[in-house]
């Protein structure tokens, strides 16, 4: 009994264990039914947890090109010397690469930020 409740472990979570289509036969059909609709189910969550996970990723990176990329006094784009500096990223891949990060103005980095979006919308309707 220990060794047959070990076994039924294995089955996914949501799944219905196999003994209990055995019990009448008709009812085999409608069980399958159903545990196809739980499959289907069980594909969103991970994509779900996936898309979560990416966002997760963001603020780490940021905060470890701080680390390694020294502020800079004036915008890297337009030259401008200013404070109010944003890191922004340049490939829009989120690279853990110092040399895909730059120093943007406020302006620059709205700007840059715009090219950005379009450009993932369009990879998004590529795909
Ligand atoms: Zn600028």
């Amino acid at each position: 009994m220990r060794y047959k409740f070990k076994k039924g472990n294995k089955l996914r979570k949501g799944m219905i264990p196999w003994n209990k289509n055995m019990k009448g036969y008709g009812k085999g059909r409608i069980v399958s039914q159903e545990t196809k609709n739980k499959m289907g189910e069980s594909k969103i969550g991970p994509k779900n947890h996936m898309w979560k996970g990416d966002k997760v990723k963001y603020q780490p990176l940021h905060a470890w090109v701080k680390r390694h990329k020294p502020k800079s006094m004036f915008c890297e784009k337009c030259g401008k010397v200013t404070s109010k500096l944003d890191l922004a990223n340049i490939s829009g891949e989120y690279k853990r690469d110092i040399s895909d990060f730059r120093w943007l103005c406020r302006r620059c980095h709205m700007k840059e930020d715009g090219r950005l979006k379009a450009f993932k919308l369009l990879h998004k309707n590529i795909k």
